[in-house]
């Protein structure tokens, strides 16, 4: 008989504090149930501004396996995400979203899934309950990706998953700024599974990523995964010299054979304006990779910790309600 393995779920939390209790409450009700332990949950406070942070310090004075990491401001759920992975202590680790759109009541089966011996048990969704032009967006734009990636990446699934320590060791590793995490844990390798979990329709509150914040996150996942349209650019590049050697062989035996140049103003216009749009627009993609090596090579920390509060049952409780609290650094 081996071990059952500690559990770590991890949840990054920005203005959901009229979901907290209902969150805690089924994570908890799910741990209770689970064998092994000590197991926690890492809520990341991603700065919110609704009260949250403090409604988390308040449930971790009576919830020992609460650890509450609040960074400075917000930094964004995949700044979040990462601060979590980086606190967490489990043998295994869940990710899921602080909305209740991810069940915690499919943890035993990614767990039962992990035990069976893969090291990434990530939840592939059906029936998403957004509208349909989201859910079609969603849907071409994980295709396209993992057709251009060079890594295998499993498409519509999220960061609702389970990870082994190892895994998460090398995801630590990757100091990479602009994270698509998904991305990343596929490519950590290891046996990795899908197994189908149903996307439920926020619990409550409104969705915390705007429509730019959603291309962001598409264009992080695109560029970070992807060289396509540098490899794009060199091609068309390589097709235009070979349509312009052409002609210009077109042009001489014209002129020698037949006696005549060609003309057409419209289509040298045509022309003209075709390929300095298409500069212009590789230009722009390679200031899109090139802005991103600057940002890398910065090497900015990717979050900023205010405060570690862990939660304490019972003695903490009875000294005067105050949880642990350590400064972050
Ligand atoms: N979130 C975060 N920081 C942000 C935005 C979101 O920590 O800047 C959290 C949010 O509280 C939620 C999770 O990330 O727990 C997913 O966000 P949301 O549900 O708004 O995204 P959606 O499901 O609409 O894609
Ligand atoms: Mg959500």
């Amino acid at each position: 008989m081996t071990v059952p393995p500690r559990l770590s779920v991890a949840v990054p939390i920005y203005n959901e504090v009229s979901l907290l209790p209902e969150l805690l409450q089924r994570v908890g009700a799910v741990l209770q149930e689970l064998p092994g332990g000590p197991h926690e949950i890492v809520m990341v406070d991603d700065g919110s501004t609704d009260g949250s942070r403090q409604a988390l310090f308040r449930a971790a004075v009576a919830e020992p396996r609460l650890v509450i990491v609040a960074l400075s401001r917000n930094f964004g759920h995949q700044a979040a995400l990462s601060a979590a992975l980086d606190h967490v202590t489990g043998d295994v680790v869940v990710l899921m979203d602080g909305d209740l759109q991810d069940p915690p009541e499919a943890i035993p089966l990614l767990l039962r899934t992990h035990l069976e011996g893969y090291d990434v048990v990530y939840a592939r969704r059906v029936r998403r309950k957004e509208g349909w032009l989201l859910r079609a967006s969603y849907a071409t734009f994980y295709r396209i990706l993992a057709r251009l990636s060079n890594v295998d990446l499993p498409v519509d699934s999220g960061d609702f998953g389970l990870m082994s320590r190892r895994v998460v060791e090398q995801l630590r590793r990757a100091p990479e700024r602009h994270r698509y995490l998904r991305g990343l844990r596929a490519w950590a390798g290891y046996p990795q599974i899908g197994v189908t979990v149903e996307r439920a329709a926020r619990a409550g509150g409104e969705s915390k990523y705007s429509l730019r914040k959603l291309i962001a996150l598409a264009c992080d996942g695109f560029f970070s995964f992807s060289v396509a349209p540098l490899r794009a650019a060199a091609l068309l590049g390589l097709g235009a010299i070979l349509l312009s050697t052409l002609f210009a062989l077109y042009a001489v035996v014209a002129r020698l054979l037949l006696g005549h140049s060609p003309q057409g103003f419209t289509a040298l216009i045509v022309v003209m304006t075709f390929l300095s749009g298409t500069n212009l627009l590789f230009l722009g993609l390679l200031g899109e990779y090139l802005g991103r090596v600057y940002e890398e090579v910065k090497r900015r920390p990717l979050y900023v910790v205010d405060q570690i509060v862990r939660g304490e049952a019972g003695d903490a409780a009875r000294l005067g309600d105050r949880p642990a609290v350590e400064m972050g650094h």
